[in-house]
């Protein structure tokens, strides 16, 4: 089991498979870093077997836009098992894809999706179509590839106004569909577009059947009859990074402890058993939690 010195238990492994993406979000991080020389198929599972021997539970596919990899279906398949294979993806591909990700051994999927209105999606992604991505959680919930979450990043004064009309769109797949509220993580620290998703805290609280306080960053869930609701609060929030149990993997083979920081950044490209487990560990040791009380 993998545990940093500030006693936080490491399960979540997040795999960015590329930094290029078809969209181009006015806001989007890009996980923090920019990678040029992608790793193969054959060097993400030999990576991925080194983390589960070391208690990874479960595994996120990220990026850029992991479904505009040829081989992001032999990516998925050459992986070991895991509790659970989820993939974070804008949609636009999914449709054709779902079910050839299902088959490969995808659990589920996170769709970006910021704003239902298809002029607004246009301005937010610079140029990407709403209607393919709609189609591609349609297909994503009947290929199984359940719960898929939406994830919605709000920023102020753009898609704040949208709140209870991504509820509503959720309620409509009976459960098979979580909404995830996002706080905007703004790495030039200007606050610009700030929202504060505690903000929605009482008006979920309400009439919640059941409040759940997920392990990973304290993430609180609100259960509805026929639907949830999640909010994820990075920003400034002690509690998220000392309930962080998630590492990174760029995708050109860095082991990236945190979101926030590329300066401590372990290299494991091409390395194999115990000298990969070693640097596994060591990249484990420098985490801190970077917003700290
Ligand atoms: N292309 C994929 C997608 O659209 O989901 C995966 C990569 S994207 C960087 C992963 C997630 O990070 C998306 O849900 C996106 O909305 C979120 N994200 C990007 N920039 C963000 C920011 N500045 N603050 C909060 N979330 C952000």
């Amino acid at each position: 089991m993998l545990v940093d010195a500030f006693g936080r238990r490491i399960t979540n492994l997040r795999i960015s498979v590329t930094s290029r993406c078809n969209l181009n979000c006015f806001y989007c991080h890009r996980e923090g870093y920019e990678a040029y020389n992608e790793l193969s198929p054959e060097e993400i599972a030999e990576i991925a077997r080194a983390f589960k021997t070391l208690g990874i539970r479960k595994v996120k596919i990220t990026g850029g836009e992991p479904l505009i990899r040829k081989d992001i279906v032999e990516i998925i398949e050459k992986l070991p098992l895991f509790d659970e294979i989820s993939m974070t993806t804008n949609g636009v591909f999914l449709a054709r894809l779902s079910e050839e990700l299902k088959s490969a051994g995808l659990s589920r999927v996170n769709v970006s999706l910021d704003t239902l209105d298809p002029e607004k999606y246009r301005v937010m992604t610079r140029g990407g179509k709403i209607e393919r991505v709609l189609e591609g959680i349609e297909t994503a919930v009947s290929t199984g590839l359940t719960p898929v979450k939406i994830n919605m990043v709000l920023v102020e004064n753009f898609n704040t106004d949208e709140i209870d009309d991504m509820v509503e769109f959720a309620k409509r797949y009976e459960g098979k569909v979580i909404v995830q509220f996002i706080e905007l993580v703004n790495l030039n620290y200007d606050g610009q577009g700030h929202f504060d998703v505690d903000k929605l805290r009482e008006r979920f609280e309400k009439g919640a059947r059941m409040i759940k306080t997920r392990d990973m960053q304290r993430r609180k869930q609100y259960i509805f009859e026929n639907y949830a609701v999640e909010l994820v609060k990075p920003v400034d929030n002690t509690e998220f990074c000392s309930a962080c149990n998630r590492i990174r993997i760029t995708a050109d083979g860095k082991i990236k402890p945190c979101l926030m920081r590329n300066d401590n950044l372990v290299d494991v490209r091409g390395l194999k058993g115990e000298s990969l487990i070693n640097a596994i560990k060591k990249a484990v040791m420098v985490r801190e939690p970077y917003f700290r009380g």
